[in-house]
């Protein structure tokens, strides 16, 4: 009874930010493909202030369309309308080219540490927006001028990926809660940074659709290291794929 209750609830809500994640997605994108023509035609314009305010709009566009992405990828999972799109690549050119485009937007110094080529059978997409979301939130809960590490390494079943800063970190009882959906933690250092609690729920969502793990490391006012497990395959001499 009460579980029914609370599972009407929860599609009712599930609902609701699905429809209004789709609904305010159309108006936006619009708006975003005017300002992109608005801006290229005043490029060459004498008034530079107009120029570059078309391009800040821009960026503020291009957030509030990755959070209403972000809705509307919890209320997809939610109910049930995910289904992967798996195929082979490797782990390491795909989390070098997310590391490059992270370095062309933040100026921080992120390492990546790896040996060989890992080759995945999982989907691209899905892994790529877990691991650009540890990233983001590496370079968004650590100040300026702290490094960032990334480890890709492979053992005889799995893949694992670590993202460590040194950032605030997390205390004990928050870090046992972190992967829950709309859990934030409330501090001194984080209030100021904005964010929905999503992302680490979606992302623990999608490595466990792959039959893999994530978990996290932290101390707090030290660092926190975020990892992520995939289990691997081999492709036997006929071809097939073999886990
Ligand atoms: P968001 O960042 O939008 O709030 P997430 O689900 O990605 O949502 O993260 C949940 C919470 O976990 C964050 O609000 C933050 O308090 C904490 N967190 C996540 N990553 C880190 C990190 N690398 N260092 C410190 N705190 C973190």
């Amino acid at each position: 009874m009460f579980k029914n209750k609370f599972n009407r609830k929860k599609t009712n809500e599930n609902d609701f930010v699905g429809t209004v994640s789709h609904e305010l997605k159309t108006p936006l994108t619009s708006l975003n493909c005017i300002l992109q023509v608005a801006e290229l035609k005043l490029k060459n314009h004498p008034d530079t202030f107009l120029a570059d305010s078309m391009g800040k709009a821009i960026n503020q566009v291009n957030k509030m369309q990755k959070m209403i992405t972000g809705f509307l990828n919890l209320s997809k999972f939610e109910s049930g309308k995910v289904c992967l799109e798996k195929t082979e690549f490797c782990m390491n050119e795909l989390i070098t080219s997310i590391i490059e485009e992270s370095l062309l937007a933040a100026s921080r110094r992120i390492f990546l540490h790896q040996r060989n080529d890992i080759v995945v059978f999982a989907d691209r997409d899905k892994i790529e927006s877990v691991m650009v979301n540890l990233l983001t939130n590496a370079l968004k809960y650590s100040p300026n001028g702290k490094e960032i590490h990334v480890n890709i390494e492979r053992s005889a079943s799995e893949v694992v990926v670590n993202i460590t800063d040194q950032g605030f970190g997390i205390g004990e009882q928050d870090l046992r809660n972190v992967f829950e959906r709309y859990y934030r933690v409330e501090s001194i250092d984080t209030k100021h940074i904005s964010g929905f609690g999503i992302g680490l729920y979606l992302s623990a969502k999608i490595v466990k659709l792959h039959s893999g793990k994530i978990w996290a490391e932290s101390t707090l006012g030290e660092g926190s290291t975020f990892s992520f497990a995939l289990p691997l395959h081999e492709r036997s001499d006929n071809g097939i794929l073999r886990f």
